[in-house]
């Protein structure tokens, strides 16, 4: 199959590497023509361009451009790209875009592969990364059904594990267990900074470990990720902040209250319960 990957960062660059090694003539396009140029050295890519129209013979695209840009992206493809061709997105956050691609592109299917780390850009690219990773799909009402059987297996050839939900469920799921995460490890690390004056801070520099290294990797990551899932998911972010804040006062509440056997019980249900979130082989 033809598949163009349009924005080459650790997403596009993964996929398209990924693709390519399953045999796939993969092409992508990416704003700097640096990389693009990588893109073809690493063998990630059969052909690479900064200009959209060398995808006007593709079969799938996917696009793995910031959110911002992935409705835009749609737009300018449906008028250089085959009838029936397959574009999909990578996009975060699927309710902002699903409905407004759909409307421009008929064989547009939402998709989220659900796999990432702090560095971001084709340098961070990493074969193998979807891997035995959720992957959700999100069609809608009207959604062409033979272009979601051609995501699905795609999505199947990854190794992912196939999801399917509609843009909003995926909004509040992913809400809780990826944007939500992604703003409370943005305050451990600022909070740290501001309460700590600067021979305190360095000792907990020094001290930082595995634990610290665990619990900051996902709001020391990319900022512009961070910033595109409060904004283009923001009332579910705002709702789960909510939420959290409440739990939060909670056991704030039984610390001051000196309520160890509350804070106990509490502490033994999120041992328990944090596993139903785990896949088997984490
Ligand atoms: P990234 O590493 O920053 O890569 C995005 C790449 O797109 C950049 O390297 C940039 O390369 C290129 N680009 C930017 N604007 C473009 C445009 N208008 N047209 C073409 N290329 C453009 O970001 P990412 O982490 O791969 O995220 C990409 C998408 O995947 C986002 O929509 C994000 O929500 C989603 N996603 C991210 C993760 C994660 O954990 N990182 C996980 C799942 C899904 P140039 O400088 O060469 O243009």
């Amino acid at each position: 199959m033809k598949i163009g990957i349009v924005g080459l960062g650790l997403i596009g660059a993964s996929l398209a590497g990924d693709l390519r090694q399953l045999g796939h003539m993969v092409v992508g396009t990416s704003r700097q023509v640096a990389t693009c140029k990588l893109a073809i050295s690493r063998g990630l890519v059969d052909e690479a361009g900064t200009e959209l129209d060398i995808l006007a013979e593709m079969e799938a695209i996917i696009i793995c451009t910031p959110i911002a840009h992935i409705v835009p992206t749609v737009t300018q493809l449906a008028s250089l790209i085959k009838p029936g061709t397959l574009v999909t997105d990578a996009g975060s956050v699927k309710g902002s875009i699903v409905a407004a691609a759909t409307q421009i592109w008929p064989h547009f299917v939402g998709g989220h592969p659900m796999a990432g780390k702090a560095e971001s850009g084709i340098e961070a690219a990493e074969l193998g990364m979807f891997q035995g990773q959720p992957y959700v799909i999100t069609p809608i009402k009207g959604t062409v059904k033979s272009s979601i059987e051609q995501l699905a297996n795609l999505v199947n050839a990854l190794g992912a594990r196939l999801y399917y939900a509609t843009p909003e469920e995926h909004d509040q799921a992913v809400a809780w267990i990826s944007h939500l995460p992604v703003m409370i490890s943005g305050s451990l690390i600022s909070a740290c900074v501001a309460n700590n004056d600067p021979l305190g801070l360095r000792l907990a520099q020094n001290l930082a470990s595995s634990g610290f290294k665990d619990t900051s990797r996902v709001g020391g990551g990319n900022p512009e990720l961070g910033l595109m899932m409060a904004k283009y998911n923001r009332a579910e972010v705002l709702r789960v902040l909510a939420g959290y804040q409440q739990d939060l006062a909670e056991t704030v509440r039984a610390i001051e209250l000196e309520d160890w056997a509350g804070l106990q019980l509490k502490l033994e249900q999120n041992q328990a319960t944090r596993t139903n979130f785990l896949p088997p082989t984490i």
